[in-house]
């Protein structure tokens, strides 16, 4: 068998393109401010993207830029500025910081209801309380590329490879929302091969280049690679061995084009529902709004022969 791709790039633009058409109903433009500090490289291009994207789907996007040497008295300064600031919806400081700056206490000074990115203390746990609360990005985008792929998610087995506060937590607390039976490994666990093996739906998040063995993969399975590792090459690959994968795999995401076009979709789409949460036009939900799709029979996942 070979897996059937989730294309992140054409699903985050159709996401885009839907969010672009909701604002230009509205009678108000989504404020989104992104903060860099430093020239790191990779957070240049990030924060470009973002700014990019925000701006062409009709927010109103800024980027603060400050220098590497920034007191954090100062960056803290901003952060409340933009928390008073009635015309802005969204605040992302984009990580990482300098050294001399506490990246905790940055991301808990933001206002919660204006956190985009969704790791301000009180909506991680909101999240894990199966509250509403805006959901940090890139989990999020893994749960719309699952939707798209028609993936009944409620009882199957997900495996969560990696456990960070930005990706598999929230992974975690998503995919238990959406009812699965969820485990989670990282650096201390066992038998992480055969654990994988055991997955319907399996999320790698470690930042491990091809760490994921096309034998860990159960026939039929969908595989979401989350990492982004750079070759000595230059070229990006991700945490699964790809090529082997894709011929047991149901579905994989490929990388790149898999999960990092959905993480800056789902920034746009967590903005908006900030911007009207924040004027009482909304709810926020508890699933981060993602909406489930059933499997149909063809679509259906996780009932080949390694998985009985
Ligand atoms: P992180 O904070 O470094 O966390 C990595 C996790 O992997 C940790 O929980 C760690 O376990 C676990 N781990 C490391 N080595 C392991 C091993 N040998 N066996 C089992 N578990 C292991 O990384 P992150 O921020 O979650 O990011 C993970 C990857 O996703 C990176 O490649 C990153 O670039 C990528 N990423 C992509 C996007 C996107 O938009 N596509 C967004 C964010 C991150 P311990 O907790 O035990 O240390």
């Amino acid at each position: 068998m070979t897996a059937r791709l989730l294309d992140g790039k054409a699903i985050g633009a159709r996401l885009r393109a839907g969010l672009a058409e909701r604002i230009a109903t509205l009678s108000f433009r989504p404020g989104l401010r992104v903060v860099r500090v430093g020239d790191d490289p990779a957070s240049v291009v990030y924060v470009r993207s973002k700014d990019r994207a925000a701006k062409e789907a009709g927010y109103d996007s800024e980027t603060i830029l400050l220098p590497e040497t920034v007191a954090e008295s100062e960056l803290l300064a901003v952060v409340r500025r933009l928390n008073a600031d009635p015309a802005v919806d969204g605040i992302l400081v984009q990580l990482p910081l300098p050294k001399h700056i506490d990246p905790q206490k940055v991301l808990e000074a933001v206002d919660p209801a204006k956190d985009v990115d969704g790791f301000h203390p009180v909506n991680a746990g909101r999240l894990a309380a199966g509250l509403p609360g805006l959901v940090p990005c890139t989990p999020k985008g893994v749960m719309h590329l699952l939707a798209e792929a028609g993936v009944t998610l409620s009882g199957a087995r997900a495996v969560v490879l990696g456990r960070s506060a930005i990706v598999g937590r929230p992974m975690a607390a998503l995919l238990l929302a959406a009812d699965a039976t969820v485990t989670m490994l990282h650096s201390r666990s066992r038998d992480i091969a055969e654990e994988c093996r055991r997955a319907e739906v399996l999320v790698a998040a470690v930042g491990r280049a091809g760490m994921v063995k096309g034998d860990w993969v159960a026939p039929g399975a969908v595989v979401v690679d989350v990492g982004i590792n750079r070759l000595p090459d230059g070229k990006l690959t991700g945490d699964v061995e790809f090529e082997a994968a894709r011929e047991r795999a149901g579905w994989i995401t490929p990388v790149p084009g898999g999960v990092g076009p959905m993480t800056i979709a789902c920034l746009l789409e967590n903005t908006l529902e900030a911007a009207l949460a924040r004027r009482g036009k909304d709810e926020l939900q508890p699933n981060g709004g993602v909406a489930e799709v059933q499997a149909t029979p063809e679509q259906s996942y996780g009932h080949g022969p390694g998985l009985a």
